[in-house]
Order: structure tokens, then C-alpha cells, then sequence
């Protein structure tokens, strides 16, 4: 990087919000909050402080996506040749990293840098921590306990259904205990959903509906799932929600939004964040100056931007007084198991998950982890995906298909992992990104009582199977598990500060204006999609902020 930091503050009412082609990328005079990331978690935080009067600016370190090229980016999608990360521009020497340890972490199939952050291509999956999942020591005899409970979190689980505009139906019983309607009504079970129900019947396995980020009618001016099925990783039509949904209102309320900006490191004192330096891409460096500093760049930038922004007063990176910076990291992951059934099961008509089933989950002990059962809408390999398995051609390869497709089930799981200090987020000893700083190094194994797991879900997963008589079967085991792009544990949070990084108004321990909205601050994983918990989290750490401005 060349060229110097400059302080060269200019008011909020001078820009326009980046929309430009080549938009006012300088800092915001006598700005109250700086945010760092503008996934869910940076915009839930500016949209709601921008909306108590604050002046709030918000630097993403990717860009602003033009929304008229969603469509080309589902085309690129469909395409079996195009690999995801490419179809947000992610890679390169920007996100370089590197993984360590006894399996691959495949970062950058996890992640997407941009306004709207890694909901871009999520899938929408949206539910709430079940009780236990808040005191896992004391409850189930592993893990860590969190210094809040769910009751704490509630009313803010409430607000961010509203915010995220979530469709569900009050129909888990194994759900905790909520008062508040869903915002949208439930989208219906698919007809898949419906073999499969005739199966957990018999083995009386209850299953529920899937709360979803998706609209099921239009709300919040934006339109009813269309059902394209391109769900991940692109919606063309803007009825999944994303980040950039806050991004836009909270422009709308004065915040300043500044994309292509990373942050290089946090300056401080001993005990205030004083500027973010950020570079711009016409190779200069600028200082954000702010009361207060919300970082919510994602479960592994976060800890990476803290041990970047070492010093004197903090050797071993800011913030990490307690060593826990960059430890414990944890992500879900997944059991499945599969085959074919004699009759069409039609799930290519919808493009996400409609039914789950928790009833295994608060079995969860020390030696089994909570896990959830995930009833698949996808019809296993696409027409094209077949055409390129084989030699075949013309009316061959037209009988091939036609028996191939459209007669798969998939029943998944996310099981929990545990926090292990050994697994973590470090910075390179050697290699560098383009700006020069060291990349992210991901240590990443699978605990034994995860392992189990495992094979317990596949039990499960073939009892239904069996019971749907399905043939060519397979199995995703210890094996073949892999990770389900939910990076959480890196910040933990506690009431220790020897032992993590931020208090329970998500604060950090070390520093009195630095607070962190993220999957980060998670003590435990549970076996939950994150994105909800880390929605009521950013909005509870935004009153935090706004009471001390
Ligand atoms: C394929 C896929 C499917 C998923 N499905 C689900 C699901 O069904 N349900 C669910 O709950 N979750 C799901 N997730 C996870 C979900 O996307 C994340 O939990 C969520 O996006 C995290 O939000 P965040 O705001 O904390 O971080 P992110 O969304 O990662 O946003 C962080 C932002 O910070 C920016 N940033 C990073 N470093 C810097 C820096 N130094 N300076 C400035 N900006 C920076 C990035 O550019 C990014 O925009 C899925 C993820 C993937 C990849
Ligand atoms: S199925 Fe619905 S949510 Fe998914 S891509 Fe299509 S319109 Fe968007």
C-alpha cells in the first residue's frame, strides 16, 4: 500500500452514499459510530443507530453490487462450470488465506465481501437459539456457558424477524417459547416434504416448517419469492433478504455507507479506539475517526482486523488481553444421506428448505451434540449436471435424464462443534493480501462428540430412508463431512475477562468505545443457522452503543 493517511473529514450531507461512479470515499467529520462490515451485522447496527439521530459511517471492505446484475450473476450460477466464489467476485489476493490443521477450511466458499456481506448467497435459514444452547456447561456438561440467556435475547429475536422480514409458522414444539407472529406466514411443505412426513409418521419423527428470510408475500417493499430456485448463491428477484437491505435504510437515515474501503487497522490508545484506517482503491489511506467503533466484519475478518492492529500497549493484538482473540473458532457441520425413489419427488420446483425437524436436539448431552434434521428440496443433479456425466447423446442420453432426474431425496444435518482453543484464526507467519497484510490462517478440526454425532444423524437419516424405500443410496459421514460457512467463537463472549473478548453488552473487555456485532462473540455454536442470533445480537449491541453516546 502506498500513499498516507489522511484525515480530510467531510460532513455526511456532502455524499451520496457511494451511489456514484466514482463516489466520495473520504471520511465523515464528527462521525458517533464507525462500523466496520456491511453484512447483517454492520447494517442492522447502522440502520437502527442512524435511526436514533447518530452520525454513523459504515466501511465494507468489497464493493457495492449493482442490483440489474443479479440476473447475469444467477446465469454464471447456473452454469456448472462457473465455481461459487466467482459468481461474487470473491478470491484472488484480496481474500487470499490459507488453511492449516487437520481438515481444509474452504474459506472463501463461505464468505462474500461486499454491501450485504455473506448474505448475498446465503441460503435463509433463519431460527432461534433453543435455551440450552445459552448454558451448555451447566445444561449439557460441555462447552461454555454465555454470560446472557435466551430470555435476555428474546425480545431482541422479535425485532430482528421484523427487521430480516422472516416467514415461519408457531409450529415447532421443541421451538422456545416466543409470543410475537412470525412477520410473513410459513411457506407451505413442499410435495417432497410431504413423502417424506409419511415416513417420520411411522417413526414418529415430528417435523415442523423452516423459518425463512425470504418473503412469502411482499413486504417491506419487496416482492413474494418468485421461485427461481437460485436461492444460493444469488436472488434475482431481492425477495431473500440481505444485508444490503440495511445497508439502503440506513443511508436513507443519514448513515454514510463507503464501499471498497478495508480497514487496515484499528489505531488506539490503551483504552479507545481512536481511527480506522482504511485504504481507498486509488491507492490512498484515510483515518475514520469516530466516538465509538462497532466491528462486525464476520467471524474471521474480525478477529483478523484485532491481531492486525497490534501495538506497544497490546503486542499480541488489540482487544486480546485474555489470548482468546482468534480461538475457539467453530463452524456446524453436516450429516446426510440420500437415494432415489421409484416416483418423482418434484423438489426442482423450490429453491430452499421448507421442513426441519428439531426433536432430537435438547437430547444433546456430553457425548451427543445437539443436531437438526433437514428435509432437502433439491432434486439431486440438474439435467445439464447429468448430460455431463456420460458419453451419451441424442435420445440415450434424453432416457438417461429423464430417469435420473427429479427423483432424489436429501436429508441433512447440522450438528454442533465445539469450542476448542486449538482451532482459530491466526495471521501468516509469510503470506500477504493485496495490501500487504498477512492473510488469515485457519486451524480447523472436528471434536470427538461432534464425530459421534455424526454417525447418530446418519442413523437417523437411514431409518427415514428405509422407511421411504429409497435405493442407491449414500451417505455424507465423518469422512466426507464438511463445514456449513458459519464462522463463529473467535471473540467469545463472557463475563471473564482473562478468558474472552467481550462482555454481555458485547463489548470489548480492553477498550471502552469498541463494541463487536458478529457469529464471533458466540461462546458455544449450537446447531442453529446462525444469521437470526447474530441479528439480535448486533440489534441488543446498537442499544449498548447508543446509551453510551
Ligand atoms: C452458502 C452460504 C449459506 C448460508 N446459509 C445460511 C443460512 O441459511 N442461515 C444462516 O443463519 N446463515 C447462513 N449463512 C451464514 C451467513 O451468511 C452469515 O452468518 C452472515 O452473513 C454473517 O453476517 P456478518 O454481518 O456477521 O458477516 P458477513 O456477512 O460476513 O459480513 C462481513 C462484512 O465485513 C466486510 N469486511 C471484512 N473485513 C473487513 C475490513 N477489514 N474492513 C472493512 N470491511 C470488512 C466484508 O466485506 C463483509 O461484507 C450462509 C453462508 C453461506 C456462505
Ligand atoms: S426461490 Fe425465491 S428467494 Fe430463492 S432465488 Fe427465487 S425468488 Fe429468490
Amino acid at each position: 500500500m502506498t500513499g498516507s493517511a489522511q484525515a480530510d473529514g467531510r460532513d455526511a450531507s456532502d455524499r451520496t452514499a457511494g451511489r456514484s461512479a466514482d463516489p466520495d470515499r473520504s471520511p465523515v467529520a464528527n462521525a458517533d459510530v464507525c462500523v466496520v462490515g456491511a453484512g447483517p451485522a454492520g447494517t442492522l447496527v447502522a440502520d437502527r443507530l442512524a435511526g436514533r439521530d447518530h452520525e454513523v459511517v459504515v466501511l465494507d471492505a468489497g464493493p457495492r453490487f449493482d442490483e440489474t446484475e443479479r440476473v447475469e450473476r444467477m446465469e454464471k450460477a447456473i452454469r456448472p462450470a462457473f465455481s461459487r466464489p466467482d459468481v461474487w467476485d470473491v478470491g484472488g489476493d484480496r481474500d487470499a488465506y490459507e488453511s492449516v490443521g487437520d481438515r481444509h477450511y474452504p474459506l472463501n466458499r463461505t464468505r462474500v465481501k461486499g454491501i450485504g456481506g455473506s448474505t448475498l448467497h446465503w441460503q435463509g435459514m433463519v431460527m432461534r437459539l433453543h435455551e440450552a444452547d445459552f448454558a451448555s456447561a451447566s445444561e449439557r456438561g460441555v462447552g461454555a456457558n454465555w454470560p446472557i440467556e435466551y430470555s435476555d435475547l428474546r425480545p431482541y429475536y422479535a425485532e430482528a424477524e421484523t427487521g430480516i422480514g422472516v416467514a415461519g409458522a408457531d409450529d415447532n414444539p421443541f421451538a422456545p417459547p416466543r409470543e410475537e407472529p412470525f412477520p410473513m406466514p410459513a411457506f407451505p411443505p413442499s410435495y417432497s416434504d410431504s413423502l417424506f412426513a409419511e415416513a417420520c409418521e411411522a417413526l414418529e419423527i415430528s417435523m415442523h416448517s423452516v423459518p425463512n428470510a425470504r418473503n412469502s408475500e411482499g413486504y417491506d417493499g419487496r416482492s413474494a419469492c418468485q421461485g427461481y430456485g437460485s436461492c444460493r448463491p444469488v436472488c434475482p428477484s431481492g425477495a431473500k433478504y440481505d444485508g444490503s437491505v440495511h445497508a439502503e435504510t440506513a443511508a436513507a437515515k443519514g448513515a454514510t455507507v463507503i464501499d471498497r474501503a478495508p480497514v487496515q487497522r484499528l489505531e488506539h490508545t490503551t483504552d479507545r479506539i481512536e481511527a480506522a484506517v482504511f485504504a481507498t482503491p486509488d491507492g490512498t489511506e484515510h483515518r475514520q475517526e469516530a466516538e465509538t467503533f462497532v466491528v462486525a466484519a464476520g467471524g474471521v475478518e474480525t478477529p483478523r482486523l484485532l491481531l492486525l492492529s497490534d501495538s506497544e500497549h497490546y503486542p499480541d493484538g488489540l482487544a486480546n488481553s485474555s489470548g482468546a482473540v482468534g480461538r475457539y473458532f467453530m463452524d456446524h457441520v453436516f450429516a446426510g444421506a440420500g437415494g432415489v425413489l421409484e416416483e418423482p419427488t418434484r423438489q426442482n420446483h423450490v429453491g430452499f428448505l421448507t421442513s426441519e425437524s428439531h426433536q432430537f436436539y435438547d437430547e444433546a448431552d456430553e457425548r451427543i451434540a445437539p443436531f437438526k434434521l433437514e428435509f432437502f428440496n433439491f432434486a439431486g443433479p440438474s439435467p445439464v449436471g447429468i448430460a455431463l456425466t456420460g458419453e451419451d447423446w441424442g435420445d440415450d442420453l434424453l432416457e438417461r435424464i429423464r430417469a435420473e432426474y427429479g427423483n432424489h431425496v436429501t436429508v441433512g444435518a447440522l450438528v454442533e462443534t465445539l469450542p476448542q482453543a486449538e482451532n482459530r484464526v491466526a495471521l501468516h507467519p509469510d503470506r500477504t493480501d493485496d495490501h500487504g497484510n498477512p492473510v488469515p490462517e485457519i486451524h480447523w478440526s472436528i471434536d470427538d462428540r461432534a464425530k459421534r454425532t455424526i454417525e447418530r444423524a446418519n442413523e437417523v437419516q437411514h431409518e427415514i430412508l428405509d422407511e421411504l424405500g429409497a435405493s442407491e443410496r449414500w451417505t455424507q459421514g465423518v469422512e466426507g463431512t464438511v463445514p456449513t460457512n458459519h464462522h463463529m467463537g473467535t471473540t467469545r463472549m463472557g463475563s471473564d475477562p482473562s478468558a474472552s473478548v467481550v462482555n454481555s453488552s458485547l463489548r470489548t473487555h480492553d477498550l471502552e468505545n469498541c463494541w463487536i456485532a458478529s457469529s464471533s462473540v458466540f461462546p458455544t455454536a449450537g446447531a442453529m443457522n446462525p444469521t437470526l442470533t447474530i441479528g439480535a445480537l448486533a440489534l441488543k449491541a446498537a442499544d449498548h452503543v447508543d446509551a453510551a453516546l
